[in-house]
């Protein structure tokens, strides 16, 4: 089974969030249950840099007007085939890999019109892939493109990793993205008079993925729907929700590179050196007995981290500690720093992307939190069981799928691994909060049982690999 994913982010090289964190482990895992897969990625320089012995393996004249393009062909290190779109006008950029300078759609556009091209031509050594795998909507075009030039294609599959980015634009870029104008209607690209990219996608993909069972469900809702759950409902048969994995090559408190001291589910011991040596590094007080809460994420609305500075007051009342790592909105930035600067020792604030400092916050601390509005899925609270950290999450998407919340009944009959708390209320919040600290002080017998079983729960990329073959064997009949 050949398979091409088609995506915009890529770990280590390009990564905003858990998409890069997949496209790394999701087609390796594939490869390891004989799918052969591949990866198509824009040449942004950073691959261009790490990748300076790619080959030449095909190429399109003229890529939407924007002059001519290569597929260069290189390996990542564990062996992946990885094509680079080398289209240097739109791609040879400095900056994040989705820094708006006004041409994002013609970028996007021409990622999914050279996926699809490839995916339908097959490159210049013959290789030709029987399903293209679109993850988000900055590759969404391509099964439309497929469907609309018609003859012999590939079958598609498109994977929501995050709704709530569509890729919406003027009609007008209908032309300059060389779509012809039957393709904007309700049954195409259209979208309220306007053309979104996810909407194309989920109209004509030959079959629909998310990254959680419950967010599968949750999406055909209004709530969470973002204006497609009318089409993700009307598609629901072709809709499955796949969780993500953990790739323990990556995180693992038994390897990880960017702890100085390591340990695992038998031997917990270095999670304590591992606290002792955060709290020296973010100079918050050197108690081993005190909660200590970490937060890695994203700085964005959907994240809720309001509410955990709703809660700053409230956590240090109880004795805890909160230590947070993020970047994003600029008011939830000034909001956290001046916590920070307010509750000196108790309350440390890193803005910033920073993947080393990500693993010592696992690693250090008693509990992580997300508070999240909506997840698909969510990596780090299955970095923080990993780590030892209980997961204090809000009851949505795979939040909900990988967190059993703490109670009288899940402690009898061991299946509890963290704290769950519904609705998006701060009071709510804070009462879960309350909780953890009381079972961290007043119980912790109960703590490191639950801690225990977090670490030893199996979120493997083989059973995801699995369940994507199982879809692509459903598609091909
Ligand atoms: P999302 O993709 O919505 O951002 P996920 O939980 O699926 O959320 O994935 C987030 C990924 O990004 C994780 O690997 C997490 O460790 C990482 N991450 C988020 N913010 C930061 C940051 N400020 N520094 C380092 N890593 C971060």
């Amino acid at each position: 089974m050949r398979v091409l994913h088609v995506a915009a982010e890529l770990y280590p090289w390009v990564k905003v969030g858990g998409l890069g964190d997949v496209l790394a482990a999701l087609p390796l895992a594939q490869r390891e249950v004989g799918v052969r897969a591949r990866i198509l990625l824009p040449a942004y320089p950073a691959l261009k840099t790490a990748f300076p012995d790619a080959e030449l393996a095909g190429g399109m004249a003229n890529l939407l007007g924007t002059g001519a393009a290569r597929f260069l062909l290189a390996r990542t290190p564990e062996g992946v085939p990885l094509y680079l779109l080398d289209a240097p006008a739109l791609f040879d950029r400095p900056g994040g890999p989705y820094d708006e300078t006004g041409d994002s759609y013609l970028r996007f556009g021409a990622l999914s019109c050279a996926a699809a091209w490839l995916a339908k031509h097959g490159d210049a050594h013959g290789w030709r892939p029987r399903i293209l795998h679109c993850h988000d909507w900055q590759t969404a075009l391509a099964p439309a493109y497929l469907a609309l030039w018609g003859g012999d294609r590939p079958a598609t599959v498109m994977t929501i990793h995050n709704l709530a980015y569509q890729g919406i634009y003027d009609k007008g870029v209908l032309e300059k993205l060389w779509m012809p104008s039957e393709a904007f209607r309700n049954a195409g690209v259209e979208y309220h008079g306007q053309l979104s990219f996810l909407k194309g996608g989920l109209h004509f993909a030959d079959r629909l993925s998310t990254v959680s069972p419950t967010y599968a469900r949750e999406i055909q809702e209004p709530a969470f729907g973002e204006g497609l759950d009318g089409l993700l409902a009307y598609r629901q048969h072709d809709l499955v929700g796949i969780l993500n994995g953990v790739d323990g090559r990556v995180w693992s408190p038994a390897s990880s590179p960017h702890l100085a001291t390591h340990f695992d589910a038998a031997h917990r011991s270095g999670k304590k050196v591992c606290k002792n040596l955060l709290q020296r590094e973010l100079h918050l007080a050197e108690a081993p007995r005190v909660p200590l809460f970490a937060v890695v994420s994203r700085l964005a609305t959907q994240k809720g981290l309001d509410l955990i500075l709703s809660n700053v007051e409230h956590l240090v009342s109880l004795g805890a500690q909160l230590a947070l790592l993020g970047a994003g909105d600029p008011a939830l930035e000034k909001g956290f720093k001046a916590a920070a600067h307010h509750h000196r020792g108790r309350v440390a604030v890193r803005i910033g992307y920073d993947e080393a400092l990500a693993h010592r916050l696992l690693a250090g601390a008693d509990a992580l939190l997300v508070p999240s509005r909506f997840e698909p899925c969510g990596l780090t609270q299955l970095y923080a069981l990993k780590y030892g950290a209980l997961p204090v999450v809000r009851r949505t998407g795979g939040l909900a799928d990988t967190v059993v919340d703490t109670t009288a009944a899940t402690l009898a009959d061991s299946t509890a691994t963290g704290f769950v708390f519904d609705p998006v209320d701060g009071w709510v919040l804070g009462e879960t909060i309350t909780r953890a600290c009381e079972l961290y002080v007043h119980h912790p017998r109960d703590w490191a049982r639950v801690q225990q079983r977090g670490m030893k729960r199996d979120f493997s990329w083989r059973v995801s690999a699995k369940r994507y073959l199982e879809l692509y064997q459903e598609i091909l009949g």
